[in-house]
């Protein structure tokens, strides 16, 4: 079995104060020694700048970096300077994302989805990056079936894809099931789950109705519980995310990526705990 891979994921901050935080939190993350350390990209480019920058601050301290790139809202002449701008930095590995319209922007931009902006990344820089695509085990909350989903998963590994994260999830069986789904279709690139430690539970839950990751209904009731209690949620929290990853790799997940949130604690917990 090949060596598991192992990531960490920031978004670019809004402040100087949050680059300085987030600066920290990746130098106690580098010491962990993950593969490679991932940067959002606000759809229709809406963090275009602040994302490049930090993209560049990771890349100057000799870390692997992978910008993420969502191509909605977006025309072909764009895509291409960011790919060039990205190549000439010397980075490798991309997160190739179709991304969600911003409110307000009204058109989609010269690409309909990822899988075309896969396509087009292959067309302009041939084999010159490792392209990352998103999956979903829980479906993407637009698809038309569970099958569709899964069938326009497999468009995007056929236009080039080298591998995949997934959406994050709290139920290991939906991520096994998924893969099989795909093994079954003949889709064989790794797909790497996407883990969110438990933070403040009125934030997952946001961001969980947004995305449509589901909270188990078991999972949602005791972390309400708790109420202000965030001790006791981020204790739960760890016990259950852990637990999760254990799951997932003594399953044969290739490894696990994690939406840090600019946090270094709950990642470092976690991995710590898992003896990695
Ligand atoms: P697609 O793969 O294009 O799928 C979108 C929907 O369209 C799905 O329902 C799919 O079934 C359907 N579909 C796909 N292809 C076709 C087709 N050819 N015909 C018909 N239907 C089709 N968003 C950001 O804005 N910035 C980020 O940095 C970012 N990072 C992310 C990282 C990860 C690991 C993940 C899982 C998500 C990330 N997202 C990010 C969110 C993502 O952009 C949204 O989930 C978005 O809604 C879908 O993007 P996608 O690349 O999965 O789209």
């Amino acid at each position: 079995m090949n060596k598991p891979l192992f990531s960490f994921e920031f978004y670019p901050p809004h402040t100087p104060e949050g680059v300085e935080k987030l600066a920290a939190t990746r130098l106690q993350l580098a010491a962990l020694h993950p593969d490679f350390f991932s940067v959002t990209f606000g759809a229709g480019g809406s963090t275009q700048e602040r994302s490049l920058e930090i993209v560049q601050q990771i890349k100057a301290e000799n870390l692997e970096v992978a910008p993420h790139l969502s191509c909605v809202g977006s025309t072909r002449e764009n895509i291409r300077a960011i790919l060039q701008t990205y190549k000439q930095l010397g980075i490798k590995r991309i997160v190739a994302l179709r991304g969600d319209l911003p409110s307000g922007m009204a058109s989609t931009g010269e690409f309909q989805y990822a899988n075309e902006l896969v396509s087009f990344i292959r067309a302009q820089t041939g084999e010159h990056f490792h392209i990352e695509v998103a999956a979903y085990p829980e479906f993407h909350p637009q698809a038309r079936s569970a099958r569709d989903d899964i069938l326009n998963f497999k468009r995007k590994a056929a236009a080039g894809a080298n591998s995949a994260i997934t959406q994050y999830f709290y139920n290991a069986d939906g991520y096994f099931h998924f893969v099989d789904e795909c093994r079954r279709l003949g889709v064989t690139i790794p797909i790497v789950p996407g883990i969110m430690p438990i933070g403040r539970f009125s934030q997952l839950a946001r961001f969980s109705d947004t995305c449509g990751a589901e909270i188990p209904r078991w999972l949602r009731k005791t972390l309400e519980g708790f109420g202000d209690d965030s001790e006791s949620v981020q204790a739960f929290g760890l016990d259950v995310v852990t637990e999760l990853c254990e799951k997932l790799l003594a399953g044969g997940a290739p490894g696990l990526h994690f939406y840090t949130l600019n946090q270094a604690a709950p990642s470092l917990e976690i991995w710590k705990r898992l003896g990695l």
